[in-house]
């Protein structure tokens, strides 16, 4: 992280999703399911393969470089040609290629830029896209998978009490920590409050990449209507996902060659027309 708001949203989602791992798998299950052996195995199992994926995938995203001169990547220069969209750029003095743009955190030119992300704090590029779609995908299945759960849990615990357990959900961080009720119970609330946010959230952003990536845009493309790269849903999900996209959702260790290298574009363009 590099400035103030990438750490503090990422020490967020660091702190938020090993909590919320901790109170499904060792709080809300073992109270759902402690008798029955094989339905509490079973949900250990899906649970902690959900983490290892926003773990994993949240791990490629940092460690991807996806900007234009990292990666051993190398620009040879004969392929820069203004026509195809190529530009310089004043801050890296060097000519950029077409869909890349300059991220003044980063202070790098990132392919593919789509934008860059605060919970990662890193941007999100034609390398890391795959990865960083994974991980909220995974964050939301996580957050969805622990309200669901939660739901269960929660109100069999703590008797609806009106309006008290209203204020209780609306005020959960302020209740908790300026004492008014400080109670374990009060905790789980807190925590059963933060899924449910969490997957609102997520499913929005869920929705809007994956809407992004199958009309072959990036965010600031699709706000200036500019479809150009757009091959039709299932190259364009090749182009984010690789050539075994059907494979690779299950793991981020899992291989997937992208088809271009974020760097030429025109013939993409040209293969259109
Ligand atoms: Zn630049
Ligand atoms: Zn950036």
């Amino acid at each position: 992280p590099r400035t103030v708001s990438d750490l503090l949203s990422m020490a967020f989602v660091l702190t938020i999703a090993p909590l919320l791992y901790w109170f499904g798998l060792w709080v809300v299950l073992p109270g759902l399911y402690g008798d029955e052996k094989l339905a509490y195995t079973l949900h250990f199992a899906l649970g902690s393969f959900i983490m290892l994926n926003i773990v994993g995938n949240f791990t490629y995203t940092v460690l991807c470089d996806t900007s234009t001169d990292g990666g051993g990547r190398i620009v040879p220069v004969s392929t820069a040609r203004a026509a195809d969209g190529w530009r310089l750029c004043p801050a890296c003095e060097c000519l950029s290629p077409p869909r890349s743009w300059h991220c003044n955190v980063c202070d790098t030119c990132i392919l593919k830029r789509d934008h860059h992300c605060v919970f990662t704090g890193c941007c999100v590029g034609y390398y890391n896209h795959r990865y960083f779609v994974m991980f909220l995908w995974y964050l939301f299945l996580g957050a969805a998978y622990a309200f669901c759960y939660g739901s269960l849990f929660i109100w069999t615990r703590i008797p609806f009490e009106f309006p008290m357990s209203i204020v209780k959900m609306v005020f959960p961080v302020a209740i908790f920590f300026f004492g008014f009720d400080s109670s374990i119970d009060q905790f789980y609330l807190l925590l059963y409050v933060v899924s449910a946010v969490g997957t609102l959230y997520t499913g929005v952003l869920c929705v809007y990449h994956f809407s992004l990536i199958l009309r072959g845009v990036v965010g600031d493309e699709s706000n200036k209507k500019d479809f150009r790269y757009d091959l039709g849903w299932r190259d364009n999900i090749r182009e984010v996902f690789g050539e075994r996209w059907y494979l690779m959702w299950l793991l981020p260790y899992i291989k997937s060659q992208l088809p271009h290298d974020g760097v030429t574009w025109h013939h993409l363009c040209s293969k259109k027309d």
